[in-house]
């Protein structure tokens, strides 16, 4: 066989990342293989984290040539690595089919969190960010979302450190690649893999009404995030077009489902932008909105796109604004900055990777 003709082939095989213990279950039935054979192999992608089928050294030769035949890994080839002073880690990591996406490695002092993206581009639109300028590519497919916090956690195994909290908060909106987006999640929650506690992980939606209802339905802990972003329809509309397919009021009702259905408290994010968002009279709205329900507001400073002509918040209005908020009883944070010095701004890296080409 020609090394294209293998590549080719390869490309059409799914990723064995696609799987979570379930459907390796079914494979391995399928293949007349007792069930603990399925936990082997998940135990060597999620424990062991092995990098191909023939590592996998207690499954028999026959067994790994037809995982082989039919599985292939998914390579995330380095493009880009920055590192920024206070230990954010960037990534710019290249697909098989030649597509780009951003993977974030951020250290706390409580551990490390991994910044995952789900699809290549975006199309929502919002008019502060990077990752929407080029559309909507494709979605990525579960093993895609998976295989970059394994590559995540292989990296941190260098220095005897885990993944200890995710975000699904990198290019993309998780909630129009909804089945792919949760399969990814069971598979990172699970006991006998990974194990990420499930209060650990946040998945940030635009507003996708009706998958906020389908994910209040889900039984997990994992935490809701809502890129909120103004503090009523009009502006929100400007900012995020989105807002005229899921209008204000309906997220926000989707929202009090949500409350009431799982009793977990909501993070809101909220950018500053320069003169547009970030007046007190904003915040006021905004704290009227919000202040009768289990939330936490997070202030998110905007980071400069150069494409965009926004301008940032000043430090002095950034903190009159979270004492607006505070001061009627919601819970405000502001975002402490990670990988300022690096272009660390979703869809940075990959617009600029973009532009060279
Ligand atoms: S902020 Fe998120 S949802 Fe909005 S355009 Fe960027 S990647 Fe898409």
């Amino acid at each position: 066989m020609h090394m294209n003709d293998k590549d080719r082939c390869d490309e059409m095989k799914p990723f064995i990342y696609d799987l979570n213990l379930d459907d390796l279950q079914a494979w391995a039935k399928e293949n007349g293989e007792p069930a603990f054979r399925a936990s082997q192999i998940f135990d060597w992608l999620y424990v062991k984290r092995v990098n191909n089928f023939q590592e996998m050294t207690n499954l028999s030769k026959e067994l790994r040539a037809k995982l082989e035949d039919q599985f292939q890994f998914v390579t995330l080839t380095e493009i880009t690595k920055l590192e920024s002073k206070d230990g954010t880690v960037k990534f710019l990591f290249g697909l098989h089919d030649d597509h780009a996406i951003e993977t974030v490695i951020m250290k706390h002092n409580y551990g490390n969190s991994i910044c995952v993206t789900t699809q290549v581009g975006c199309r929502i639109g919002c008019t502060f960010c990077a990752s929407t300028l080029g559309g909507l590519k494709r979605n990525l497919t579960a093993g895609e979302i998976v295989a970059q916090v394994v590559q995540a956690q292989k990296i941190l195994d260098q220095k005897g450190e885990r993944v200890s909290s995710i975000v699904i908060m990198g290019s993309g909106e998780p909630f129009e690649n909804y089945e792919a987006t949760m399969k990814f999640l069971r598979i990172m929650i699970h006991e006998k893999g990974l194990n990420i506690g499930q209060r650990h992980i946040t998945v940030s939606t635009s507003g996708i009404v009706p998958n906020i209802y389908k994910f209040a339905n889900e039984d997990t802990q994992i935490n809701l995030a809502i890129s909120i972003h103004a503090p009523n329809d009009m502006l929100r509309s400007k900012l995020m077009p989105v807002n005229r397919r899921y209008p204000f009021e309906d997220v926000m009702e989707a929202l009090r489902y949500y409350l009431a259905k799982t009793g977990r408290r909501i993070t809101f994010e909220y950018a500053l932008i320069g003169g547009v968002n970030d007046q007190p009279e904003h915040a006021q709205e905004l704290a009227d909105v919000l202040k009768d329900m289990l939330c936490h507001v997070n202030l998110i400073p905007v980071n400069h796109v150069p494409e965009r002509k926004y301008v940032r918040t000043s430090r002095n209005d950034i903190f009159k604004f979270q004492k607006v908020l505070a001061e009627s009883g919601v819970n405000v944070t502001i975002r402490r900055e990670q990988g300022h010095d690096i272009a660390a701004a979703c869809g940075q890296l990959r617009a600029k990777h973009m532009e060279l080409r």
